[in-house]
């Protein structure tokens, strides 16, 4: 059978799309393979924070990614309206990162000092100079890092804009179509099989999030990569009730969206891939919610979902070619921070395959053989 596509991308969520939109638009023939439908898992679920700063406290390759992918959203949000007509609700109003307790607040002030390295912009602020700009916040709060350049988007609009601008330079995209094993050729990777058929091309990557562990294994490769639910509700509130997303590390945020919807995540239940809402999760949210912003408790209920992120056993993600079987590639295990990292792991992704990665050293970090006990 002759090569049909160049390149096949097993999982349509925002990092396969990601990638395909980037290959299919330096011309080559990609086609994205989805077991359900596109964005239906964790791209759907996320909270669309681009929190590179709040949720990375120390320097080294994971946080350069970060940053870097961080600051290409002003871009992707227009190149994506451009290509495909899709508003990626891209709101930059920054974020405050609270502390609770004065312990927490020698903690953060270090982390101000620490981040100004990279944006000036970035400082402390106190109690008074906290309740002046966010009026809603609980008055017990000690203060915050407060990062203005920090923003979000919508995940599921991001995810799908990246799908239909793959299409719109000739990416193929069918769901309901799952990847179950692959196609080995002459000691190289020639293709992926379905239920269905036998898909032939040249390239392969998994972009399968918490489940790409488990189709690699027939390939020898036992990356640690596993689940990791988080459960989310959100309120509409008839005023709003906050400018800025409000971020606290005991588990607890708050994100105000363009339609006025306040989305507040999230619980981490480990281990499973029952993507289930409890009213147990709920509940502990709602209660950690309330010490944050008191006025949240008079504000109209919306919904309640889940999602379920992939992490790995450093915390930093798989992006590699496989070490056995050429022609296979991996990009997985994004966790909390698949939304950031999206549009720069579509980028190092395409030119990996492309052969025209300028800086190789950057992915050592991410490599799919890398020693467990590194630190990132
Ligand atoms: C509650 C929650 C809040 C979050 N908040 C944020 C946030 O604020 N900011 C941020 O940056 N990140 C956030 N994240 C993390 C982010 O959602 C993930 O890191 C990101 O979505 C991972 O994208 P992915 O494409 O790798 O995985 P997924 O979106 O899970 O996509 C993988 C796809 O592969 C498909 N698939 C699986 N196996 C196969 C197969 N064999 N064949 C074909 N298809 C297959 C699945 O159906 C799925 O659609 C959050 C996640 C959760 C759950």
């Amino acid at each position: 059978m002759g090569k049909v596509f160049d390149v096949a991308i097993v999982g349509g969520g925002v990092i396969g799309s990601s990638i395909a939109y980037q290959l299919a638009k330096s011309g080559k023939k990609v086609v994205i393979l989805e077991k359900s439908s596109l964005a239906c898992q964790a791209s759907s679920a996320a909270a669309g924070m681009l929190a590179a700063q709040a949720e990375i406290e120390q320097d080294g390759p994971f946080f350069q990614l970060a940053l870097k992918s961080q600051s290409m959203f002003p871009l992707i949000a227009s190149e994506l309206l451009e290509y495909t007509g899709i508003d990626i609700e891209f709101v930059n109003k920054g974020m405050l990162k609270i502390a609770e307790t004065e312990e927490m607040a020698a903690a953060l002030k270090k982390q101000v000092a620490f981040q100004r390295s990279w944006d000036s912009s970035i400082q402390w602020l106190d109690s008074k100079e906290l309740q002046h700009m966010e009026s809603n916040l609980a008055p017990t709060i000690v203060g915050a890092m407060y990062l203005p350049n920090d923003g979000h988007v919508q995940p599921a609009k991001l995810s799908l804009a990246f799908a239909k601008a793959a299409a719109h330079f000739g990416a193929e995209i069918r769901e309901n179509t799952e990847v179950v094993s692959f196609v080995y050729e002459n000691g190289r990777i020639a293709g992926v099989k379905t239920s269905e058929e036998e898909i032939h091309c040249e390239q392969v990557v998994v972009a399968s999030g918490a489940w790409a562990a488990k189709i690699l294994r027939e390939t020898g490769m036992d990356l640690t990569i596993y689940p990791v639910k988080g459960e989310c509700f959100s309120v509409k509130p008839e005023k709003p009730l906050i400018n800025t997303t409000i971020f606290s590390d005991k588990r607890c945020y708050f994100v105000p969206k363009r339609n006025g919807e306040v989305y507040i995540g999230a619980t981490v239940v480990e281990n499973t891939f029952e993507n289930n809402v409890t009213a147990g999760g709920i509940a502990t949210l709602i209660e950690r919610a309330m010490k944050i912003v008191p006025q949240i408790t008079n504000a109209k209920w919306e919904r309640v979902w889940s999602g379920i992120r992939p992490q790995t056993g450093d915390g930093i993600p798989y992006i590699g070619e496989h070490p056995v079987w050429s022609g296979l590639f991996v990009a997985a295990g994004h966790f909390r921070n698949g939304i950031l990292l999206s549009p720069l792991t579509g980028i190092v992704v395409a030119q990996l395959l492309n052969g025209s990665l300028q800086d190789n050293q950057f992915l050592t970090a991410f490599r799919l053989d890398r020693k467990r006990e590194m630190v990132y």
